[in-house]
């Protein structure tokens, strides 16, 4: 059978691609940065494949050039899913921009060296619709604005992705291999181990009551299980390549998740809406500046 790299194997989004990769048949090999990440990864495999047997797992490191071709090395396909994915905004852009840079180039340098045939990199709609002051429907012909005001963490997955399309375009015909970028909105739902993962702590703050009012503002959804879906979907189909691809099921603003998680019975959820000034000082406390809009985008005020 085909054999599959993920990277960040320890990921939210990552566990999901190992799982439907694993119940799907393929072998899978999949990579950490620490050890301890090791067991919890299999344990979790065991729990929810029948195909656990399936998997390797082996360390790389984004900051390091080590273990990278060997991760590469006898794999058909690469799914780069590992990337830092905060919610603090880091007193240096760098913590955030270094690995995901140099990161994907580490990785597309082994797949190059390796003769994968396809990698599909995850980006985000952060690396579309960001740091923009035109009021516009933004879509995959779009780039964020790297310029003043965009975070960090956005600004960090705009260079990835698009240092991966300069990196494959410049390839030459004997080195060739193919790319799909997907670029999620907010992906939330269940976890493969106990780690609740980042955005999923987002709603896990607003269902604790942690924010005292709904920004009035809204954001995108999806699915963590039909974010891997289209991973593994655009491994195999040829009519993704050379695509951005964004994923989204649909919009919601803060007062329309709170509400949905009142109904679930998380009643500390908060009723009221206010204009997002009114909250910004709460949101930044709360490090969940992040997923928030500019001033200058519609939904906002
Ligand atoms: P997680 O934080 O759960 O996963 C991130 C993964 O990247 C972890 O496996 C982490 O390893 C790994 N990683 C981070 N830094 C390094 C490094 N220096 N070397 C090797 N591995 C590293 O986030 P998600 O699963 O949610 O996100 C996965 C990808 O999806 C990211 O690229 C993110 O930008 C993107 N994305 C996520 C969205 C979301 O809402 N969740 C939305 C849009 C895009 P470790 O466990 O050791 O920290």
């Amino acid at each position: 059978m085909e054999k599959v790299l993920v990277t960040g194997g320890s990921g939210f989004i990552g566990l999901h691609c190992i799982q439907q990769l694993l119940d799907q048949g393929y072998d899978v090999r999949c990579t950490v940065r620490s050890e301890s990440k090791k067991q919890e990864i299999v344990d979790s495999m065991m729990k929810n494949s029948s195909n656990a047997n399936n998997l390797e797992v082996v360390m790389a490191d984004l900051l390091k050039d080590e273990g990278w071709n060997e991760a590469v090395s006898g794999c058909e396909y690469v799914l780069h899913v590992a990337s830092p994915f905060i919610l603090e905004v880091p007193s240096d852009e760098n913590v955030l921009i270094k690995p995901a840079v140099e990161g994907t180039l580490r990785v597309l340098n082994a797949c190059k060296n390796n003769k994968v045939k396809k990698v599909v990199l995850t980006s985000s709609v952060a690396a579309v619709a960001y740091g923009h002051k035109e009021e516009k429907i933004y879509d995959e012909n779009d780039w964020s604005d790297t310029g003043p005001g965009i975070t960090p963490y956005a600004k960090s997955k705009t260079l990835a992705e698009k240092a991966a399309w300069d990196f494959v375009n410049e390839l030459t015909a004997e080195d060739k291999f193919e790319l799909t970028v997907i670029n999620p909105v907010a992906v939330t739902g269940p976890m493969l181990t106990n780690d609740i993962g980042t955005s999923n702590e987002l709603l896990l703050k607003l269902a604790g009551g942690q924010m005292p009012a709904c920004p009035r503002t809204h954001m995108g959804f999806i699915d963590v299980r039909d974010v891997a879906k289209a991973h593994i979907f655009s491994m195999k189909s040829e009519k993704t390549n050379g695509e951005r691809i964004i994923v989204s099921e649909k919009e919601m603003f803060f007062v329309e998740m709170s509400r949905a998680l009142n109904d679930a019975g998380f009643k500390k959820a908060p009723k009221r809406e206010t204009a997002y000034f009114l909250v910004h000082d709460v949101l930044i406390h709360q490090r969940i500046k992040w997923c928030c809009r500019q001033p200058w985008q519609k939904g906002y005020n």
